[in-house]
């Protein structure tokens, strides 16, 4: 059984082809530059080395029929007839309050998906065009979307309410939603597997540390904090994102700077955190490197973050009273080993105690803590994309 995965940006597509029965992906790709001049097709099925084309690709629509072509070109040969994708799931960003699950789609659905693009202007709009192009091109085959903020629904008012009048939460639906709730989610269920102990027993802080960056608190299963809120700009230090601020500091630098709202946020989204900080790079590994060379800047953007990180742990074993695992996902949490030691370093109250052999590897599911660690310490590699299969499966079955 074949469910397609599409995750649509506003000049990008990303897709894999998953086999339900490996739950291993036969074809996976990336469409850059929609809409702009001179679109990058990069395409690879299984054994096929990466291909890569150059192509005016005008929009969502042109862009999903190319991947279809591609899926079933005999050179490929990944798929005889589209009619052997069972389903199609698709990764949405906001969901608003409507979402606590991925959905099957129809015609209630769009309308309500219609209804969040004013939480997410940027991100909703390409996820909704390519649910459009989908029912357009395959009618018959049946869609699921999966929501980034859906897992973190389960969060009490005392969490996602802010300090502001009431009505505005009425009026506008300003809350704490949290984000990358598929990767959280997904880790969580592999740190019980790895456990070995049902998911509803376990105290869960699981840290999605990439480019964008959060953390949450899953307890039972069910996300109760997170540090991303409104949007995806707030909590930790990001590779371009400022992360939480002083709010005042934002009318002041749009005072001193001129800038007006639209450049105010593409400022904070955009031109911080790591970037603004180390001067560099937003990419951690650059700023490694800068800082082993002795880049002062670079060592502070690393040192920031690693304090960020550590200040959540904390917090967030507050309020769970403890935690049994700790789990380090997505770019850097995967990848950086040395980051991974600065964060766990003086973590011993909280009964952490990382094995700095163990601690060596990248990109492995792996447990990286010593033996005495009260707390665990787990490396897992995300998968949003088999998450959003494993749901489009579960609905359409
Ligand atoms: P996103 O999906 O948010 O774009 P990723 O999860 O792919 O982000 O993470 C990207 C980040 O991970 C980049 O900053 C990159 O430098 C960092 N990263 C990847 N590999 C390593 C590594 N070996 N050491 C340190 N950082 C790494």
């Amino acid at each position: 059984m074949k469910i397609l995965v599409l995750n649509c940006g506003s000049s990008s597509l990303k897709y894999q082809v998953i086999d339900m029965d490996t739950r291993n992906p036969i074809a996976k790709g990336l469409i850059e530059r929609i809409g702009l001049q001179g679109s990058v097709f990069a395409h690879c099925a299984g054994s096929l080395k990466k291909e890569v084309f150059k192509t005016e690709i005008e929009n969502h629509t042109k862009a999903i029929e190319l991947v279809l072509q591609q899926l079933v070109n005999p050179e490929c040969g990944t798929l005889k007839d589209l009619n052997e994708i069972y389903a199609i799931g698709h990764r949405v960003v906001h969901g608003g309050e409507k979402f606590a699950k991925s959905v099957i789609i129809n015609d209630s659905v769009m309308k309500a998906l219609d209804e969040c693009i004013e939480l997410a202007p940027l991100h909703n709009p390409p996820n909704i065009a390519g649910i459009k192009a989908c029912q357009k091109i395959m009618p018959g085959i049946p869609q699921v979307a999966v929501f980034d903020t859906a897992f973190h629904q389960t969060m009490r008012p005392y969490s996602y309410i802010y300090g502001l009048p009431y009505e505005y939460y009425e009026k506008y639906g300003i809350r704490k939603y949290g984000f990358h709730g598929t990767s959280h989610k997904y880790v969580s269920q592999r740190a019980s597997v790895l456990l070995k102990k049902p998911l509803g027993e376990l105290k869960l802080i699981s840290c999605h540390l990439g480019n964008g960056a959060s953390i949450a608190a899953i307890r039972g299963g069910k996300s109760i904090e997170t540090s991303m809120g409104f949007t995806p700009l707030d909590g930790l230090l990001m590779g371009t994102r400022s992360g939480a601020l002083d709010p005042a500091i934002v009318t002041y630098i749009m005072r001193k700077e001129n800038l007006n709202a639209e450049q105010m946020n593409d400022f904070l989204n955009t031109k911080c955190g790591a970037l603004g900080v180390s001067g560099i790079s937003s990419d951690f590994r650059d700023i490694e490197v800068s800082a082993s060379h002795g880049n002062i800047r670079a060592q502070l953007a690393l040192d920031i973050f690693e304090h960020d990180v550590k200040q959540y742990i904390g917090a967030y074993a507050a309020v769970m009273g403890g935690a049994d695992a700790l789990i380090f996902t997505a770019g850097v949490g995967e990848n950086s080993t040395s980051m991974r030691a600065a964060i766990c370093k003086n973590l011993s109250y909280l009964g952490i105690h990382l094995d700095m052999e163990k601690n060596m590897v990248r990109g492995e599911e792996v447990d990286v803590s010593k033996t005495n660690s009260r707390c665990r310490v787990l490396v897992i590699p995300t998968n949003e994309e088999l998450m959003i299969a494993l749901d489009t499966l579960e609905l359409t079955r």
